[in-house]
């Protein structure tokens, strides 16, 4: 199972991190080992100073497919989740200033949660889902996938020309404005809808 990232998806994320419009989808990965176990605290790691989560939408890959095109897009996927791509936004910004890759600061171990999946049958479309991060029960991440600047099947195709899909893999479709470091004893909850997909405390 492989982890595909998008990166600059929402257009007040990439101005409040001061980021160039990309003209393509910005793709990384995270290895399997990124994923935290359910229900277990995440551990802010001893190499940041400023961790941040950043809410995203979550797709599930259920089969194999190598550049699928956009209008057949919607049948690789039944399931729509949410999760946090955890960041260590100080070692990020040291790699993005030298040009590195971003791995250290992207994929290490538990960078990843994946909450619940739900069938995308509860949805009248992909493009209208409302999603939200609560922190300590205030909102500080609201948005809704109409704002993306590629949409879920766009990403389909666009990942699948450079890296095979295979099933159970997870994309997660990046995170709208909002992103902020937490602290230990945050507690963090996210929903689609109104409907709870996942917690995680941090420590
Ligand atoms: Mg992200």
């Amino acid at each position: 199972m492989k982890i595909i990232c998008v990166g600059r998806n929402y257009t007040e994320h990439i101005t409040e991190l001061d980021n160039e419009r990309p003209e393509a989808p910005v793709l990384f990965l995270k290895p399997d080992t990124a994923v935290l176990s359910r229900r277990q605290p995440f551990y802010i790691p001893d190499f940041t100073k400023d961790l941040h989560y950043e809410v995203e939408v979550l797709v599930k890959i259920n089969r194999v497919g190598k550049h699928i095109e956009e209008k057949f897009a919607h049948k690789y996927y039944d399931e729509i989740g949410l999760g946090i791509d955890f960041t260590a936004r100080d070692v990020q910004q040291k790699m993005k200033e030298k040009g590195l890759p971003w791995e250290k600061a992207k994929a290490f171990d538990n960078s990843a949660i994946i909450g619940e999946f739900i069938s995308k049958d509860k949805f009248s479309s992909m493009e209208d889902i409302p999603f939200r991060l609560q922190k300590n029960d205030e909102v500080v991440q609201e948005s809704n996938t109409s704002h993306m600047l590629w949409k879920i099947d766009e990403l389909i195709s666009y990942i699948s020309q450079y890296f095979t899909l295979k099933t159970g893999d997870v994309i997660f479709t990046g995170t709208p404005a909002g992103v902020a470091a937490v602290t230990e004893g945050d507690k963090l909850e996210g929903f689609i809808a109104d409907k709870s997909m996942f917690t995680v405390d941090i420590r």
